[in-house]
């Protein structure tokens, strides 16, 4: 297969074509993010047809990702996957790319192929932030919906003789109720 077609104006991990200044090469630190992502290594970089480039915007999503653990890579749930292609007009996911003419601000705007060899990213499901509370403790655990407890005149006495309580104990136990608002609304 001779090489017709630039994979490195892609980006290894989006598959979206890059306006050359924003190229970023693959660096160790790149592919540790990624492995740490996505739960496996970027593949094939000693091949010409996958990118050996990746976009600014998935730069910034990995370095977010590395200072927050736990934190999943947003732009999507599974990368590019790059698949060798058979030829350059049916099979070739760049050569079947139309760039040209495009610029940093319009490229958001390029139709990319989705029969071929390589397959595109596939976002993740419907929107929610679950995910990133996932680590940690819910802080609505304390907060039942369960009525407080209410202690009406009657119930607080009963309570006193149950637990034989002094006059002063009680006066006590009714002032930490009155301010844990435990007293019903007409308790004296
Ligand atoms: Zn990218
Ligand atoms: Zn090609």
């Amino acid at each position: 297969m001779s090489q017709v077609c630039n994979p490195d104006s892609f980006c290894y991990v989006c598959g979206e074509f890059v306006v050359r200044r924003y190229r970023s090469n693959i660096t160790d630190y790149i592919s540790k993010c990624y492995l740490k992502c996505f739960g496996f290594p970027i593949a094939n970089q000693d091949e010409n047809w996958v990118p050996h480039k990746v976009c600014k915007n998935c730069q910034l999503e990995f370095g977010a990702c590395a200072k927050n653990p736990g934190q999943v890579f947003r732009r999507f749930k599974i990368p590019m996957r790059w698949g060798k292609p058979s030829d350059h007009d049916e099979d070739c996911y760049f050569c079947r790319t139309d760039t040209s003419g495009y610029t940093a601000k319009t490229a958001k705007y390029i139709q990319y192929p989705t029969n071929t060899s390589s397959e595109r990213p596939v976002k993740h499901p419907d929107k929610q932030k679950s995910s990133t509370s996932a680590g940690g403790p819910s802080r609505s655990s304390t907060r039942s919906t369960d009525k407080p407890v209410v202690y009406t005149e009657a119930k607080f006495k009963a309570l006193v003789r149950k637990l034989a309580l002094s006059e002063e104990k009680a006066q006590l136990m009714k002032s930490v109720f009155a301010e844990h608002n435990f007293l019903a609304p007409k308790f004296k």
